[in-house]
């Protein structure tokens, strides 16, 4: 069974790179999965457009070899691929070269009526060529939309100039930056709990919130994304965006209404009242660090192929918000590669009661309580309460987690959505909610710019850490210092 559908309008999807590894690996499922889902309408096509010299034929051995390894089996139907595959065209076509753009004006105007997406799963020095290609030939127009994802810039000045390129072409209601995070179950159902439970606004504070982690561990390496990812490291590719956009969902002021700007509102908001981490502060509110070579693993340098780097693939910070709803409240945050496990958590950590009635009667301590919110591996919810172990003889309490699996009451084949399903449908439908605004991007690059700025700077070297571990020591220093600790990195 898959996801319930809501129709959408009948489409032209334009996928600029249909056949690179996002396209493949990510664009080309999700749309075979909103299409066994009865989702996409009979006329829609999916045109992907890329240097390599082939035909539609060709292109869709590809795609089939492709999905059949990224589907699971038990969603490869004969009937239902050859339907998808039917809805592919090829077009080859280098998108530098201002006479190649005629074969698609041919193609679309086929159907002069549909929703046009154009996906740019290109890198993003393309973006404004394409932005460009296409207003040159009038296909920017009418029920147009653009859909851009990360990297979008490399601070705040090279992220300005790329709003400004396909700005000029594509008003912001038109455009769509994707995260992919703001695109998962647990995500949306986070806002859920927050704005449609009357149970969790009350405590939602500096009054109960002690304070909140959010960690993005990966247990694989850089691998063959080296030279690309030593340009960025894990503060450009993952804290900038992913990690701010998280802490956005959990700090902003309940929006009056979930619609797009109303909600990209509050996100800005929290982002202009975070606290600018300077100068020497970043010694003591950031952690850089490198992985180290393991028994039988290489290190980060080996693989990254530069013996001097000094990119970091693991980055902790301690953000504070400036405002009253959060004075006092840190928000921890940390992501790298190499580490334990894959895991992505976001834990709001709450105040212990302010008086132990139990301490006479029973030595186990009082937990505080934490709202666990996983993406991964399992996406779901846990809230951890003390409870009382039952039967009679005194009073033993421990800590227990009710478990709120998005999965339970559903059929055994009930699959999570992945996040490009839900995204690409919002695209055609237009609707901007899970989208990242242009200003979004631009003043988190602006809180991101110093601390890479002070890093400069200070001539702060990364922190070598174990492969495998829980990440470097200075990082558990950071919150030892405050009195706490991080969450355990779950296998
Ligand atoms: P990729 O595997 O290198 O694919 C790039 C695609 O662009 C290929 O189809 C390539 O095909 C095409 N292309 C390159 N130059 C072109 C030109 N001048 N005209 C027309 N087509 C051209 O890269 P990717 O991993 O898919 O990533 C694409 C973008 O998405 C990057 O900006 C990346 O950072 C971003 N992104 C990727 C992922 C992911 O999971 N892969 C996730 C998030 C963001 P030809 O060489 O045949 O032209």
């Amino acid at each position: 069974m898959t996801s319930r559908t809501i129709p959408v309008a009948e489409f032209d999807l334009v996928i600029f790179g249909g056949t690179g590894d996002l396209a493949m690996r990510k664009l080309l499922p999700g749309l075979y999965r909103r299409d066994a889902a009865g989702q996409i309408p009979a006329h829609s096509r999916i045109i992907a457009l890329a240097r390599t010299e082939q035909d539609t034929a060709a292109f869709c051995d590809q795609a089939r070899a492709s999905l059949h390894e990224h589907l699971d089996q038990s969603e490869c139907d004969a009937a239902l691929m050859e339907r998808f595959l039917g809805r592919l065209q090829y077009l080859f076509n280098d998108v530098t070269n201002a006479e190649s753009w005629d074969q698609l004006v041919t193609v679309l105007d086929q159907q002069p009526e549909h929703v046009r997406v154009y996906y740019m799963a290109v890198g993003p020095s393309l973006f404004g060529v394409i932005a460009r290609g296409l207003a040159g030939v009038g296909l920017h127009e009418g029920n147009a939309r653009l859909v851009v994802e990360k990297p979008l810039g490399h601070d705040l000045a090279s992220a300005r100039s790329l709003n400004a390129e396909i700005g000029a072409v594509f008003s912001e209601d038109r455009l769509y930056r994707i995260d992919h995070y703001l695109g998962k179950e647990t995500v949306q159902n986070l806002m859920a709990l927050r704005f449609a439970n009357a149970l969790f606004e009350p405590i939602w504070n500096s009054n109960c919130i002690d304070h909140v982690q959010i960690t993005a561990a990966e247990s694989l390496g850089v691998g063959s994304r080296g030279s690309y990812y030593d340009r960025a490291g894990a503060m450009r590719d993952m804290v900038q965006n992913h990690l701010m956009q998280l802490l956005c969902l959990i700090a902003m002021e309940p929006p009056y209404t979930f619609e797009a700007d109303a909600v990209r509102d509050e996100k800005l908001k929290v982002l202009r009242a975070l606290k600018p981490i300077q100068g020497r502060d970043a010694l003591l509110k950031t952690v850089r660090a490198q992985y180290r070579a393991g028994e039988d693993s290489p290190s980060y340098r080996e693989e990254a192929q530069n013996p001097d780097s000094t990119t970091d693939s693991y980055v902790a910070i301690k953000a504070e918000i400036e405002n009253w709803r959060w004075a006092g409240v840190p928000f921890y945050l940390r992501t790298g590669k190499k580490l334990r496990a894959r895991f992505t958590e976001i834990a709001i950590v709450f105040k212990e009661p302010t008086h132990s009635v139990f301490a006479k009667v029973t030595a186990t301590p009082v937990v505080p309580n934490v709202l666990s919110i996983r993406l991964q591996p399992d996406e779901g919810l846990q809230l951890q309460i003390m409870t009382k172990d039952p039967g009679p003889g005194g009073f033993r309490m421990h800590d227990t987690q009710l478990d709120m699996q998005f999965s339970a009451g559903r059929s055994d084949d009930w699959r999570m959505p992945d996040a490009y399903e839900r995204l690409l449908m919002d695209v055609v439908r237009g609707n901007q909610t899970l989208f990242m605004r242009g200003d979004e991007v631009e003043a988190a690059w602006g809180w991101i710019d110093p601390i890479i700025d002070a890093w400069e700077s200070i001539g702060q070297e990364p922190e070598a850490y174990e492969p495998g571990s829980r990440g470097p020591m200075t990082a558990m220093e950071m919150l030892a210092r405050d009195g706490r600790r991080w969450r355990e990195i779950e296998k």
